[in-house]
């Protein structure tokens, strides 16, 4: 018998969530970003789902591109950070990929290039995260750079925003953009999930949804459901125990929870090393054969226990949603301080995944 815990990645649900993400957007083109594995749901499997929906893919490393290619996925597929090392601008030519362009050392290294087959190239601009890209004002000379070069061809520019999700909004960001954009008679890309569904003025021609795709909300207020998407994750284990707590009696580590009235609690395959986050408190949304109920107690490293009490029919075998369809990860993450995306990335190796096509 094997250990009773699976990760179930549903490939409809992102085809369901690619579609939503369209109708939503009046960017003319969409990227599926599926860096990260794609956000733990299997960058190959992701991938394949979206051959016939997605215009290009977007990711981090060139060994995935290639698995991209070599899986037979034709479409533009660009590298977000671009090439780490000369030999990697040489790889991205060979495999006719795509990829950002942020700093003059990049283009040192595609000088080195040999010009036969020139790289596509993204003029990346720094408008305010101030992680990668060229300031607004240094962009006209590295693009002219850029221009220079035999072995670049530069069809888009872009940037990222840092607050598209919240309150904050874009427009600064936008308003050192645009402009320099305008002017650099390229192709637009700006928009992630959160601008995707809030801000329209910035979708301009490449889209890049990551987090939507995947059925989250980008956004602190809503979950996937409330803005039409579907969660396409489910990590889900059975209990392995039951028991019956007095008045006084602890659960866990650390005794963080103690019971103030009889309890049933179940003990379920699922713990820290597994992905869960440890630090998430007590209440932390699961679905216990599709029920609704609570963590309690701390995390162990492969163990966590849910409240049973509300559900005499639960017990050893039934499964209990971490977090899935009946469980949102965006409620699970506000539960331990951080969010959605984290969670998707951070589940172990150790757990069997299960593409259902
Ligand atoms: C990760 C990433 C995205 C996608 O972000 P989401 O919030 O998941 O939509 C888009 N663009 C860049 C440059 C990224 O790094």
């Amino acid at each position: 018998m094997t250990r009773p815990i699976r990760l179930e990645i549903d490939l409809p649900s992102i085809r369901h969530n690619f579609k939503t993400t369209r109708s939503r957007s009046q960017a003319r083109h969409l990227f599926a970003v599926v860096k990260a594995d794609a956000y733990g749901h299997g960058v190959l499997d992701t991938a394949k789902a979206l051959a016939d929906l997605a215009d290009g893919f977007a990711l981090l490393n060139i060994e995935d591109a290639v698995r991209l290619r070599e899986a037979g996925i034709t479409q533009p597929i660009a590298l977000l950070e671009g090439p780490f090392d000369a030999a990697e601008a040489e790889a991205m030519a060979a495999y006719r990929i795509a990829g950002a362009i942020h700093s003059q050392q990049q283009i040192a290294w595609l000088a080195k290039g040999s010009a036969k087959q020139p790289v596509e190239t993204w003029l990346k601009l720094n408008s305010g995260m101030n992680r990668l890209g060229f300031r607004p004002e240094e962009a006209p000379e590295a693009l002219a750079r850029l221009q220079s070069l035999p072995q670049a061809k530069t069809t888009t520019i872009m940037t990222h925003f840092a607050t598209a999700d919240d309150d904050y909004g874009v427009a600064e960001q936008w308003s050192r953009f645009a402009p320099v954009a305008a002017a650099s008679g390229l192709a637009v890309s700006a928009a992630n999930s959160a601008a995707l569904f809030r801000h329209p003025q910035t979708h301009g021609d490449v889209g890049r949804p990551g987090i939507v795709l995947y059925g989250a909300s980008p956004f602190e207020d809503s979950v996937g459901a409330d803005i039409g998407l579907k969660p396409a994750m489910a990590l889900s284990a059975d209990i392995i125990a039951v028991q019956r707590l007095q008045p006084g009696d602890a659960v866990g580590y650390g005794r963080r929870f103690v019971a103030d009235q009889p309890m049933r609690i179940g003990i379920v395959a699922c713990g820290y090393a597994d992905g869960y986050p440890r630090i998430a408190g007590n209440g932390a949304p699961v679905a216990v054969d599709g029920q609704a109920s609570g963590l309690v107690g701390r995390v162990s490293m492969d163990m966590l226990a849910v409240d049973l009490s509300h559900l005499p029919q639960a017990g050893v075998g039934s499964r209990v949603e971490l977090w899935g369809p009946n469980a949102p990860i965006e409620r699970v993450a506000a539960a331990s301080g951080t969010i959605s995306y984290e969670l998707m990335c951070a589940v172990a190796p150790r757990v069997p995944r299960i593409a259902h096509g």
